[in-house]
């Protein structure tokens, strides 16, 4: 009764404000200073939009750009406001978001778009030359998402049969721990919670709840304050637990459910009993508090060390993609195998990837004198021959002579590369003293110590 009183009151509001839209570069002055017919009712004027029609939308850093209205709804948690969930054309999909009318512009004179606009058409000028290197790293940079034409057949149909389950992320906003967090692509919470707006996510247990006040009466109930499984790594306030996704179904699918609003391809949700899951988390006196994770197959047949990898947005850009990477090829290298990451990485995967890779095989072709082929590259970091082979020739370090790969290396251009920041040690390294992991599999006798 309260909730549907509390709509009506900001249904009102809402239709009672005028906002004018013509003038691209209005600022709050503008929307004061009302000129007449300039001003157009909002909401008379959004209700006319359709799903499927391009408006010119604002983002949050001001610039104005070309969008697909993909859905609407009313947001109960914000008073029954009126949304659009928007596509941005050229942009990957991760942006896409729900926006509220204020943000739209409905005169859809997009030609007069001047301001933004250049930032987001790149490659179209037929006059600049791109390489493809050039495009793919900037497309990468970018986060721009691959048109349909540029895939073979069936990649093409996949994506558009994935896009059209996942077009709309419900869920677009979840609160874990201290943090609220935008989510990025849509997750398949199970019954009505997909259907949410937002989520409360117990940072420990990783429940998920649909009301702040569940969420409140939990933090009070919940004894956990770690993830389950087993410590297996720990330095200073770094630590990294081995959970078993037999042993702990719910908390893992609870993890991938978590995972898949930040990362678009990823299949796995429910299935997670052949996984193990390596959870990184940092201490203090609450408790260990979650920053990301990577699971991985007991059994690869493909030979990968890692099935999914995520920090959580909070956490990016700190070195934390890079020590679970560094971390898993370490793991590898206890198990005397060579691995690789599961395909297709995300766009963000693949950037912490080659920059981790590029790292390793320059520290080693800086140190080592004499001959080393690429097979033994591989035996010294568990990297896979393949991803050598392509880190190479994105530094220009590997030639194809006689039917094979060869290394081709100066010491000046190892240093150059070097000094460059892309290949810049990473900020946290994995320091093996402190690994208590023995494999699983080859250490049967130990692994029953980790059952309590
Ligand atoms: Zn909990």
């Amino acid at each position: 009764m309260a909730e549907s009183q509390g709509n009506e009151a900001a249904k009102n509001a809402v239709e009672t404000q005028p906002v004018m839209r013509s003038n691209l570069a209005e600022g709050k002055e503008n929307v004061q200073h009302s000129g007449g017919s300039k001003i157009i009712d909002f909401e008379e004027q959004s209700s006319d939009i359709k799903i499927g029609e391009t408006c010119l939308v604002r983002r949050t850093n001001d610039t104005w750009h070309n969008a697909e209205i993909v859905q609407t709804r009313s947001n109960e948690m914000e008073g029954g406001r009126r949304e659009f969930y928007v596509h941005y054309k050229g942009l990957n999909r991760r942006m896409d978001e729900w926006i509220g009318t204020d943000k739209l512009n409905i005169v859809q004179e997009q030609s007069d778009v001047k301001t933004g606009e250049s930032a987001v058409i790149f490659d179209d000028q037929p006059d600049r030359k791109i390489t493809r290197n050039q495009k793919r790293k900037h497309d990468e940079i970018n986060h721009v998402q691959k048109s349909y034409a540029e895939m073979d057949p069936t990649t093409a149909a996949l994506e558009r049969e994935h896009e059209a389950i996942t077009k709309v992320k419900y869920v677009d906003r979840v609160q874990i721990g201290r943090y609220e967090i935008d989510s990025w692509y849509f997750s398949p919470f199970p019954e009505d919670y997909g259907k949410q707006p937002r989520l409360w996510i117990c940072e420990y247990c990783l429940k998920y709840m649909k009301y702040e006040k569940t969420f409140r009466r939990h933090l009070g109930e919940c004894t956990r304050r770690q993830p389950p499984g087993r410590e297996i790594y720990r330095k200073g306030s770094i630590s990294v637990y081995e959970v078993d996704g037999k042993d702990h179904k719910v908390y893992c699918q609870n993890m991938c459910l978590l995972a898949k609003l930040f990362l678009d391809h990823k299949t796995l949700y429910f299935d997670v009993e052949p996984f193990l899951f390596y959870v990184l988390t940092e201490v203090d006196r609450q408790g260990a508090h979650l920053v990301g994770y990577f699971s991985k197959e007991k059994e690869s047949p493909d030979g990968n060390n890692v099935a999914c990898i995520l920090i959580l947005p909070p956490f990016q850009r700190k070195g934390y993609g890079k020590f679970l990477i560094a971390f898993s090829y370490e793991l590898s290298k206890y198990e005397g195998t060579v691995g690789s990451p599961e395909k297709p990485l995300s766009d963000l995967g693949k950037l912490s990837y080659r920059s981790y890779w590029s790292w390793v095989l320059l520290e080693i072709l800086r140190d080592f004198k004499g001959t080393l082929s690429i097979r033994d590259l591989s035996n010294m970091t568990s990297i896979a021959q393949n991803d050598i082979i392509t880190t190479l020739q994105s530094l220009n370090m590997v030639k194809y002579w006689k039917g094979q790969h060869v290394i081709c290396v100066t010491p000046k251009l190892v240093e150059e590369h070097l000094k460059s920041a892309q290949y810049k040690r990473p900020r946290l390294t994995v320091d093996t003293s402190c690994l208590r992991w023995a494999p699983p599999r080859k250490a049967n006798n130990k692994i029953v110590k980790t059952k309590k």
